[in-house]
């Protein structure tokens, strides 16, 4: 026999009037610090209404789909929670030649979305070398909009590499709280990383950053603290991501991020910020079978395809293990429709 639960009536109507709140703008600590706790039915609600934002802004009910290279593995940085440099893996960067073999083969599968990742590298050959392959491939396919993810840099790298040919920039900020962000990476100042946000809008590109849910040591304040800082940018994309500790780091004992707490911040950057796109990343998806799904159901309208990066390279790029998940095409495809969206075609990007 099944004993179902009844919720006292006051909670009930409590969270309709959080909705209700967050429908209006009313994006107030406390607001914000309630509708993160929220699960079950009033959880559902917040989606809905991310959803609906999300139809109002994005009609076309259109998924973003973005090819990832992951052009390189070497990183001068050492994040406390990242495997990269810490599981003994030799180093590499994608030659010219084989770059543009690669965009092209995406390009031939009608991709029209290119997300160039690496690690964290401002040496003066490195960035030559990435500017040396857009400026190759710009001109072979113009309807290709190239996306960067390649950290922290000079401004002046950054002018570079807009000028050869990028667009759109990736630069996550992680953690709004400065000690936390200290003690993560711990070459680096979250004020120096804001300080190249702004130098990448200066420098004319669109903009992307976003946040990690579930850092050892972070707080549901600091989670509010990330979605107002998130409003202090005039970004094109955000995300948030499940913290996933990386295998032989620092970090490695500390528990995953939670699923449910990362969903209600995805939901509630769709309803704060809802002209932006928003991912729906892997993270989630090792966090939790169909977690991607949820992500999209909770107002993200963009995927990321792990198809360009060869095989052998990739088990060099493990940002938290060798054995990441990386999802492939017909996945994606299924969880976009289950979502009652579609996958972009170049014209809708
Ligand atoms: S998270 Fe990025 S910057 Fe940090 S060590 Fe890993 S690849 Fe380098």
């Amino acid at each position: 026999m099944h004993l179902i639960k009844h919720r006292p009536i006051e909670q009930i109507v409590g969270q309709c009037m959080l909705i209700r709140k967050l429908n209006t703008g009313d994006y107030s600590r406390e607001t914000l610090t309630q509708a993160l706790a929220f699960r079950g039915p009033a959880q559902r609600q917040l989606f809905a209404l991310a959803r609906q934002r999300r139809e109002e802004h994005f009609p076309s009910r259109a998924v973003q789909m973005r090819s990832v290279i992951e052009i390189s593995n070497i990183c001068h940085q050492r994040c406390n929670f990242c495997s990269i440099g810490r599981i003994g893996q030799s180093h590499y960067v994608i030659t010219h030649a084989e770059f543009l073999a690669l965009a092209d083969h995406i390009y031939n599968k009608k991709r029209r979305v290119l997300l160039i990742q690496s690690g964290e590298n401002d040496s003066k050959t490195f960035v030559n070398h990435v500017c040396g392959c857009l400026k190759a491939l710009t001109p072979r396919h113009r309807d290709l909009k190239i996306i960067l993810c390649l950290g922290n840099m000079k401004t002046a790298q950054y002018r570079q590499l807009h000028a050869a040919g990028a667009a759109w920039y990736i630069l996550k900020f992680e953690t709004s709280n400065a000690k936390l962000y200290r003690k993560l990476k711990p070459r680096d100042t979250l004020a120096h990383r804001l300080g190249c946000i702004a130098s990448l809008l200066r420098a004319g590109f669109e903009v992307g950053s976003g946040n990690m849910v579930g850092l050892p040591g972070q707080t549901t304040d600091d989670l509010v603290n990330d979605l107002y800082l998130l409003g202090k940018y005039k970004l094109v994309t955000q995300s948030c991501s499940v913290f996933i500790p990386g295998e032989k780091t620092k970090c490695a004992a500390a528990p995953m991020g939670d699923l449910d707490l990362t969903l209600n911040m995805m939901a509630l950057m769709r309803i704060m910020y809802p002209d932006r796109m928003i991912p729906t990343t892997s993270s989630l998806e090792k966090a939790r079978r169909g977690g991607q799904y949820l992500g999209l159901m909770a107002g993200a309208n963009t995927v990321t395809v792990h198809d360009g990066t060869p095989a052998h390279f990739k088990r060099l790029f493990p940002i938290y293990s060798t054995k990441r998940i990386t999802p492939q095409d017909d996945y994606l495809r299924s969880i976009v429709r289950k979502a009652g969206l579609k996958l972009a075609s170049g014209a809708e990007l």
